[in-house]
């Protein structure tokens, strides 16, 4: 869904949105599981400067919902993680990015951001928004064992066989606890 300036030049646009699992293309790192909901509005701010110079924001202001898979770090495999947020964001052309030294407007209120061309993507928007939400690593559960540093198996499937002690030092050492015991 493109927000465009000629349109929010008419009028704010609501939005309630669904995009279908797998439709938001996140990379290798993650994989969107869930439908992912999302609804606001985008509207456009005009910012005015000295003179007749008139720079065209658009705000897009909403909230999300979904799940996506991710790795776990330690085992890798498959996590499945609910993610949500809220937006407040702000878009001004990409012209304006070399003067801006120029633009002054609240920039607390908003994150900013710039738009090339007719407009801001809701797809876009989103796609960032999740990248954003994502956890910096994730783990199928707390005791995840991880995988053997030597074979490669995932521990918490069964001990593999390198676990078990199979340098003859230690057997030597098991016999002398033998002994001793005698
Ligand atoms: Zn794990
Ligand atoms: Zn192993």
């Amino acid at each position: 869904m493109l927000f465009s300036l000629h349109d929010l030049e008419l009028r704010k646009i609501e939005f309630a949105e669904t995009y279908a699992p797998g439709k938001i293309d996140l990379g290798e790192e993650a994989v969107q599981k869930a439908p992912l909901t999302a609804e606001g509005r985008a509207e456009l701010l005009e910012e005015h400067h000295g003179g007749k110079q008139v720079v065209k924001d658009i705000r897009v202001v909403g909230k999300f919902a979904t799940q996506v898979e991710l790795r776990c770090a330690r085992c890798v495999e498959p996590v499945v993680q609910e993610l949500s947020g809220d937006f407040d964001l702000l878009y001004r052309p990409l012209s304006t990015m070399q003067r801006e030294d120029d633009v002054s407007i609240n920039e607390a209120e908003s994150e900013i951001g710039y738009y090339k061309g007719e407009g801001v993507e809701l797809e876009e928007v989103l796609k960032e928004q999740i990248f954003l939400a994502l956890p910096m690593q994730i783990l199928c559960t707390e005791e995840c064992k991880g995988l053997c540093a030597q074979c490669g198996q995932n521990k918490n499937m069964g001990e593999c066989s390198c676990a078990k002690p199979s340098d003859p030092r230690w057997a030597a050492l098991a016999g002398l606890k033998d002994k001793l015991k005698q």
